[in-house]
This record gives structure tokens, sequence and C-alpha cells, in this order.
């Protein structure tokens, strides 16, 4: 949803490399809010520095896109009459990994999927 953090997608924890334990997010320090940054030093000191948790590029588990343009753009993802249920996953789920890799959605990016999102003249149609 809008305001979720974006290191941990919202569930405030964040696995480590190897999946054997999670540590609280130091993006939202456990709420799944994306916080303020004022608040950013307030829990750190409690957890190893550095390498205790790296934001992942790679999307794992049911994520929302996190910024304006990703949640517009997975609407209409989700609401176009011409991809299958695979495709619009598949969009859906590089949407967020897109989002995580830029921070945000790029022109591009949006052009390029709104293209397979609408129907728009094809040779089929
Ligand atoms: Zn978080």
């Amino acid at each position: 949803m809008e305001g979720d953090c974006r290191l941990c997608g919202g569930d405030g924890r964040i696995g480590n490399a190897l999946g054997r334990s999670t540590a609280t997010c130091p993006g939202c320090h456990g709420s799944g809010r994306r916080g303020d940054t004022s608040t950013a030093f307030h829990d750190v000191t409690k957890t190893k520095p550095s390498h205790h948790a790296r934001p992942e590029a790679v999307a794992k588990g049911p994520k929302v896109p996190v910024t304006p343009e990703g949640a517009q753009l997975a609407s209409e993802v989700s609401a176009s009459t011409v991809l299958t249920e695979d495709a619009k996953t598949r969009l859906l789920a590089e949407i967020m990994n897109h989002e995580s890799t830029h921070g945000r959605c790029t022109q591009t990016f949006l052009k390029k999927v709104r293209k397979q999102a609408r129907p728009g003249p094809g040779p089929k149609s």
C-alpha cells in the first residue's frame, strides 16, 4: 500500500540472506510504514552494524508497489483486458523489482509496461 516501507514491503521485518532469521527492518523499525528519516537513527545501535540487513533487489513473496506511479501502473495492469493472469503476475513482479532497483518507476518503464497492458493498435486488431 501507499506509504509502506520499501525495504521490507510493509511487514516490518527483513530476512537475512540465509533465510534463517529476521531482523527488524532498519527502514521502518518494524512499523512497516515508510518512516520519516528523523527517526532513522533511533534503533540501529541495538543491531550489528552494516551487514545485518541489506535491501534486497530480489522480489520475494507478495509485495505491492511502493511508488504512486507503480501503484497506478499495477492497477492498469490488473485491469488490462489483453493480458493473461500469468502475464499480469509477471508484470506486477517486474514493477516491484524495477522499483526496488531504481527507487521509482522510470518513464521508459511505465511506457513499456503500458504498451503491453493496453490493447492499442496491434497486429491482431
Ligand atoms: Zn521496513
